[in-house]
């Protein structure tokens, strides 16, 4: 299943690229500019089994986009250049924000490092458990448990069930299932018990992605002391904040803005909401948002920034640089606006 939407997807940007549409569309659908997600930068890992490598791109590929952007007649802008020109509708040049999600150490290691080069402004959203090493990369752990495990025995909806996972096909389509199926919960505390439940019963320490992958305090203050460098609050435990209550979701995004102004010294004023999808932030994220004071907050709904968003600065849509699709031309097609206005129906503005 997972392979033919990846085909379906990889034809249209295709079709899209090589009709020379995008270009065509692109004075109708391109907007202002847009904001890129990034999560992972490292080079690529053996292992014909790693379901999340969507999050993760090739150092190389990286470069190649940010020469690429350097040659086009954009500007990269930092979020709160980008919050300037839209408030005071300066909109001579098309822009591009670069944003990373969550602050793994290869940001420091392989990103930072290439961002720097080039004189690349970027926003680094945190969430602050991570750091402090109490983070759940609950889809990590699910990875290992499907990755290690020849069969996988759990309670669904109260029965037990099985899941043979011995090859590696079975195991993608066993990661998937049980992705959608945590995914599919109503709240977050269902989905990171049942994560503990199988992580303890398959031996996966939960806790050892966070120490492991995760940027410590000392290091983000290295990043944080680079003008080039917006760090963002991104809740403090990388909730779906959709799926907690309204006390719960406006305490994550206050706690994680104080907990980060107090450990570097500056006060966040950009937000991510986690995971970013509809279910993860709506309209009562967005309000919340707003009533804190934040200045803008992005979503991972796909799309670029139109002039209209002025009005939506807390539900601004990304586009994700995707590791499955690490070719030049699709970001070409992306920054077009071409592909997600097909997606988005033609629809400039989703706050909804
Ligand atoms: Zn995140």
């Amino acid at each position: 299943m997972k392979a033919l939407q990846r085909r379906v997807i990889r034809g249209g940007f295709e079709a899209l690229y090589f009709s020379g549409a995008h270009h065509l569309m692109r004075p109708l659908v391109g907007g202002l500019g847009a904001i890129l997600t990034i999560h992972h930068v490292r080079p690529p890992r053996a292992g014909r089994f790693q379901p999340n490598r969507l999050l993760e791109l090739r150092p190389r590929f990286l470069r190649r986009v940010v020469r690429w952007l350097r040659r086009s007649h954009v500007d990269i802008v930092s979020i709160d250049e980008m919050y300037r020109r839209m408030r005071e509708q300066d909109v001579r040049k098309r822009f591009v924000v670069f944003t990373i999600d969550d602050g793994y150490r290869d940001t420091l290691e392989w990103a930072y490092p290439i961002l720097k080069k080039h004189d690349v402004p970027f926003t680094l959203y945190v969430p602050t458990s991570f750091p402090d090493g109490l983070g759940e990369l609950w889809w990590l752990a699910l990875e290992a448990v499907v990755a290690r495990s020849k069969r996988i025995v759990l309670l669904v909806d109260g029965k037990e069930r099985a899941f043979d996972c011995a090859k590696v096909a079975d195991k993608h389509h066993v990661f998937e299932q049980l992705y959608g199926w945590l995914r599919s919960f109503k709240t977050e505390e269902k989905l990171r018990e049942v994560v503990r439940d199988l992580a303890g019963r398959y031996q996966v320490d939960v806790a050892a992605f966070c120490r492991e992958l995760c940027m410590s305090w000392d290091e983000l203050a290295t990043l944080a002391a680079d003008p080039l460098v917006t760090i963002g609050a991104h809740t403090v435990n990388h909730v779906m904040l959709g799926k907690v209550p309204e006390k719960t979701a406006r305490a994550e995004m206050e706690m994680s803005r104080t907990v980060i102004e107090s450990a570097l010294g500056k006060r966040p004023e950009h937000l991510s909401y986690p995971v970013g999808d509809r279910a993860s932030a709506g309209p009562r994220e967005f309000r919340i948002a707003a009533e804190l004071g934040f200045k803008t907050a992005v979503t991972t709904r796909p799309g670029v920034i139109f002039p209209e968003h002025r009005h939506h600065m807390m539900a601004l849509p990304r586009i994700s640089l995707n590791g499955e699709h690490q070719q030049l031309r699709y970001v070409r097609v992306l920054l077009s606006g071409a592909a997600t206005a097909m997606w988005n129906g033609f629809r400039r503005v989703d706050a909804a």
